[in-house]
């Protein structure tokens, strides 16, 4: 089972993804816990490359297309590996991420985002996406509150361009309600993780 996290900045989904990953080894499940790149070598230095802040200008394609590459070189080396053993596997973000950051809020279109990820993934879409939902504002303040990883994000983007990945996200809701599901991420850490069980129940027992 390929379960995918999404969220804004603040909504704790990597945090909740730990959690759940601790919930189901106890109910006895195999896990693997991963995010893109996933100490996937190629993915890796494909992420320096992003990351790399003396590049000012990089296009907005040019991001867009090392985000699907190194996603690619993710799936097949760690996630389908790990799928084809009967793992579930938790991945904090994936496609979404790029539909709602790159495609929306950067402006880049999902539909055409979409397109190079599917070039990317082929069929291999998650079978059950959770999407922390909380309003941007309320994300930002929490990550605002929380001094040590506001050290590391001295680049944190606006408040606008966050209701523009929230908008997204919503729409992305509506259009793939088969697999995405929203839980609530405005609540005590162990009701966000009752919520999020209560949602993965009916793809575990599938
Ligand atoms: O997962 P995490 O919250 O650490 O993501 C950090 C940041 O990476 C996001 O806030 C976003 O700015 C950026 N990102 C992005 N496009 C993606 C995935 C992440 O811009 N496809």
């Amino acid at each position: 089972l390929f379960v995918t996290f999404e969220g804004g900045d603040g909504a704790g989904k990597s945090s909740i993804l730990k959690i759940i990953c601790e919930e189901l080894r106890s109910q006895g499940l195999s896990v693997l816990e991963t995010r893109e790149p996933g100490g996937i070598h190629i993915a890796e230095r494909i992420r320096q490359v992003i990351l790399d802040k003396t590049h000012t200008s990089m296009d907005g394609r040019t991001e867009a297309l090392l985000y699907a590459a190194a996603r690619r070189q993710h799936l097949v080396e760690k996630v389908i590996p790990a799928l084809n053993e009967g793992k579930v596997v938790l991945c904090d973000r994936f496609i979404d991420s790029s539909l709602a950051y790159q495609g929306h809020a950067r402006g880049l279109g999902m539909e055409e985002v979409y397109r190079i990820n599917k070039f990317a993934i082929e069929d291999r879409m998650p079978d059950v996406t959770l999407f922390f939902n909380i309003e941007p504002s309320k994300g930002l303040q929490r990550i605002a509150s929380n001094e040590e990883r506001e050290k590391n994000r001295l680049d944190l983007e606006e408040l606008d361009f966050h209701e523009k990945v929230y908008e997204a996200y919503l729409q992305l809701l509506q259009q793939y309600p088969e697999r995405m599901r929203s839980i609530d991420a405005d609540q005590p850490m162990n009701r966000v993780k009752e919520a999020a069980m209560t949602a993965l129940q009916p793809f575990l027992s599938n």
